[in-house]
């Protein structure tokens, strides 16, 4: 496994694995890794030869310096983790490298960008955006991979690989999970017992949501019982649980879904903010 820090040593690495023609695979993360990160790491390893893995803890899409600098990091666990999963190569590069200036761009998703975690994390998408373009551009993969941990996120690469035409595949893979249903995260590490057990509970919220729409209820039932469930709950600070329309990326208020839906959640526990989500098709056949 190679590990560069400099862009210019990691381009030529991979140019010449590209004369010889083989196939790369991209897994951007901010370390600290777990098994859903694993999981995108495998994803990549099967479907290509070579699975380039960037590490960087991206300031500009943080709106929040103290979340920032309270991020994990566990650069060695997670060089044998990458290492053992047969990452060819591990791109951390410093801020300076990353940004040797300002950068002035400024990457507008519109509409689609300004709610949930748009409306809750001002510029944040603009810093996704960022450095997920750079990736792209630096590395040129012939696939990237994402998780639908993060769906808003999902949903807005997708529109900018079609909108700049990037020539990029983009796999999504499944929300990895504890097995009281909890969304790994990195950010769990700085929840105590009492958080953990807490934030679980924003995945049963999900599951009860998607069991209710499932059953016939409107989607004003659903908000109503979330809004309970969250009111009675002091251990959990909501910023909002959200209904969207997958096709459109709406917010739905009102109604039955004739469409797939995503059941969209933010929380702080314990002042660690916390994303989850899943996706209910109506049919039955939902995601987790
Ligand atoms: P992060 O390091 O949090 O920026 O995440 C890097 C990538 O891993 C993103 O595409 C995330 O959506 C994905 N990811 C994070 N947590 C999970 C999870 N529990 N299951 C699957 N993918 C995840």
């Amino acid at each position: 496994m190679e590990v560069f820090k400099e862009i210019a040593e990691l381009r030529k690495s991979l140019k010449s694995y590209r004369l010889q023609q083989l196939s790369v695979g991209l897994v951007p993360t901010m370390g600290y890794l777990h098994e859903g990160h694993l999981d995108l790491i495998r994803s990549s390893t099967n479907q290509n030869d070579i699975t380039v893995c960037s590490i960087f803890v991206n300031p500009v899409q943080f709106n929040n310096p103290q979340d920032l600098s309270s991020y994990p990091q566990s650069i060695s666990e997670d060089l044998d983790k990458l290492n053992d999963n047969g990452v060819s190569i591990v791109f951390m590069p410093s801020i300076s490298e990353m940004y040797s200036q300002r950068a002035e761009t400024v990457i507008n998703f519109g509409k689609k960008g300004e709610i949930m975690e748009g409306k809750f994390r001002p510029d944040h998408f603009n810093g996704v955006g960022l450095v997920v373009s750079k990736l792209f551009n630096i590395v040129q993969p012939d696939k990237a991979y994402f998780g639908q941990k993060d769906l808003q996120q999902l949903v807005l690469i997708k529109l900018m690989v079609k909108d700049l035409s990037f020539d990029i595949k983009i796999e999504v893979v499944p929300t990895k999970r504890e097995s009281d249903g909890l969304a790994m995260s990195s950010r769990n590490a700085r929840l105590n017992a009492d958080g953990l057990i807490i934030a679980s509970m924003m995945y049963k919220t999900l599951k009860k949501g998607e069991e209710m729409l499932l059953n016939n209820f409107s989607i004003e039932e659903v908000l109503y019982k979330a809004d309970v469930f969250f009111k009675s709950n002091k251990g959990i600070n909501l910023e909002y649980f959200n209904v969207v329309d997958l096709n459109t990326f709406k917010i739905l208020d009102s109604g039955q879904p004739d469409d797939t839906v995503a059941l969209c959640v933010a929380a702080n526990v314990g002042g660690v903010r916390l994303i989850d989500n899943i996706i209910c098709d109506n049919t039955g056949s939902g995601e987790n």
